[in-house]
């Protein structure tokens, strides 16, 4: 009767131990994956915009801890975080050359080179949209503003001193028809 005793309660001692020894794993393990998706989260712009098809940044980085998506999902962290999310998720096959063009339309525009510029009007009478400015044989010059691009100055030009140039980017060229926002679960 005293051994049977013994052994039920030895038997309860190492369950119990092992409880511990599980339970104590099981938080570390958490812990581990808390930690990645904060660290993933802190990269993220925090503004839930949602173009990275989940509702929300915490979700989306969820969703790369559990290496459920893709590190190059959200367009505006740009190329640069995408590359460290990457890096962070164990994950550096994804592409990420086309982040700015899908945000904003390229603008080209007319540029004229003053110094071979002789001035002879001829770009500026060929202009659809009056961008050119610029009196007889003085230097003429394009407003970027007006420009559409059209090209029929750069074809007109005798001296070859207008070329196209792109513009920097800013918010009066943002591409509104940026594909449509699919909200998916992030679990
Ligand atoms: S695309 Fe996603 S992760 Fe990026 S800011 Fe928008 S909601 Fe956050
Ligand atoms: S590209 Fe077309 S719109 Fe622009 S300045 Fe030249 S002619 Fe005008
Ligand atoms: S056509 Fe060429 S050379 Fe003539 S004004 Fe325009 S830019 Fe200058």
């Amino acid at each position: 009767m005293i051994l049977e005793l013994k052994f039920i309660l030895i038997l309860a001692s190492v369950l119990l131990v092992l409880g511990l020894i599980l339970s104590y794993l099981s938080t570390l393990a958490d812990k581990k994956e808390d930690s990645a998706e904060k660290r993933i989260e802190m990269l993220l712009p925090g503004i839930n915009c949602g173009q990275c098809g989940f509702p929300g940044c915490n979700a989306y980085a969820k969703a790369l801890a559990d290496k459920k998506a893709a590190p190059n999902l959200c367009r505006p962290a740009g190329a640069e975080v995408a590359k460290q999310l990457g890096v962070l998720v164990g994950d550096t096959n994804a592409t990420y050359g086309d982040y700015e063009e899908q945000l904003f339309s390229p603008r080209m525009v007319a540029y004229i080179h003053e110094n071979s510029c002789t001035g002879c009007g001829k770009c500026k009478r060929k202009c659809p949209v009056d961008a050119i400015a610029g009196v007889l044989k003085d230097a003429h010059m394009v407003d970027p503003d007006l420009c559409i691009g059209c090209d029929d100055c750069i074809n007109t030009c005798p001296e070859n001193c207008i070329e196209k140039i792109r513009l920097d980017h800013d918010l009066s060229h943002f591409n509104w028809n940026i594909h449509s926002v699919q909200i998916k679960s992030g679990s």
